[in-house]
């Protein structure tokens, strides 16, 4: 079998997906027909790498802030109860197609004036994850609300409370928080990280997609129970001994997501990708996705790059596979059966 074949018909774990980030052209497509039904010119939102983009005094507009202006264009089509379970729907549809069988979704809970509130924001999520475990009954769906560190501590406080009485209403499918939004911009917020992690919500906190060593210590010792990217760590990525060392010692399990840092530019390449570090130092890391839309990938095809790259092969796939099995935010009850399904495939 060819590696393309062999890495889509692994039963994969996706452990880092944004919901917005996640949508695909054909679902974006759908959306602007729901908001516009008499409206044919679908407005261009483009795949990341596609073409150059020109700030206001003609210069290229950096890939990781455009990347952030995509997320915002993209966020105007979900502004409702409706477009938000129809867009879940299809990402719980289209990583259901690529042979994942555990999805973890992130989303950042969002008011739109007069059209939505976050209570809806998130209930049409949950309305959707419910739907289609019927509707695709091989992937089991899980939810984790985000924190934008960009909007403020208040709105990380309205999310974490969100995120607590939502876990006690519905503890199958909210089990953790997210911390993500524009690492050059605002906080961290961990105080308020603490409070969730109190009330028994897991945490995974992007971490080092830009250097600034003093805050990725601080991540690294509040501990969350993943990390996201973790680029800016070792010596050769703007990182520093001090941190890659600390981040080892920590045995936190790092989520990469290679194609989203390659086309970001926050790696030269995907042979120079922090994945190489990981790896070699047997360091617990997962493989994932971040966003499938803007970065125009699948879990498949980063399986696929890391053989290519990396030279790993079929057990190489699979024991990562059942590595994120465990580092997954399942019940013990559901990471056995993820766990019976990955082996039948060994
Ligand atoms: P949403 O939360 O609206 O479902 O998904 C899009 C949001 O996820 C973005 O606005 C941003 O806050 C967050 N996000 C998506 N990809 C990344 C990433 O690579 N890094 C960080 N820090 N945040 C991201």
């Amino acid at each position: 079998m060819d590696i393309q074949k062999m890495c889509k018909s692994l039963p994969k774990i996706e452990l880092h997906a944004h919901l917005n980030g996640s949508l695909s052209t054909e679902t974006l497509k759908k959306l602007h027909r729901l908001h516009n039904p008499n409206d044919n010119n679908y407005p261009e939102i483009f795949s990341l790498g596609e073409k150059e983009f020109l700030d206001e005094n003609g210069k290229p507009v950096p890939p990781l802030r455009l990347c952030f202006q995509t997320f915002a264009a993209i966020q105007k089509l979900t502004i409702t109860s409706e477009s938000l379970y129809l867009a879940t729907c299809e990402v719980i549809r289209e990583f259901s197609e690529d042979n994942v069988i555990y999805l973890e979704l992130r989303s950042t809970p969002r008011k739109v004036e007069g059209l939505l509130t976050k209570v809806e924001y998130i209930e049409a999520i949950i309305l959707a994850i419910k739907e289609c475990a019927k509707k695709y009954p091989t992937i089991l769906v899980k939810l984790l609300i985000s924190v934008d560190r960009k909007q403020g501590c208040q709105n990380a406080e309205e999310n974490i409370d969100l995120a607590i009485k939502f876990m006690k209403k519905y503890p199958s499918y909210i089990v953790g928080i997210d911390l993500s939004g524009e690492p050059t911009m605002g906080d961290a917020f961990l105080h308020l990280l603490e409070t969730s992690r109190e009330a028994g919500l897991k945490i995974a906190a992007h971490c080092a997609e830009v250097p600034n060593e003093e805050e990725i210590m601080r991540i690294l010792n509040f501990k969350p129970d993943r990390l996201g990217h973790c680029t800016c760590v070792h010596p050769n990525l703007k990182g520093s001994e001090k941190l890659f060392n600390e981040l080892l010692k920590s045995k936190i399990p790092v989520e990469l997501c290679l194609t989203s840092n390659v086309k970001c530019e926050t790696v030269p390449s995907y042979a120079l990708h922090q994945f190489k570090y990981y790896y070699e130092a047997g360091h617990p890391i997962c493989i994932a996705t971040d966003d499938k839309g803007v970065f125009d990938t699948t879990l498949s095809a980063e399986f696929e790059i890391i053989c290519n790259q990396f030279g790993c092969e079929k057990h190489d796939l699979i024991k990562l596979s059942k590595s994120a099995v465990s580092y997954s935010f399942a019940s013990e009850e559901e990471k056995v059966k993820l766990l019976s399904i990955i082996e039948q495939h060994q």
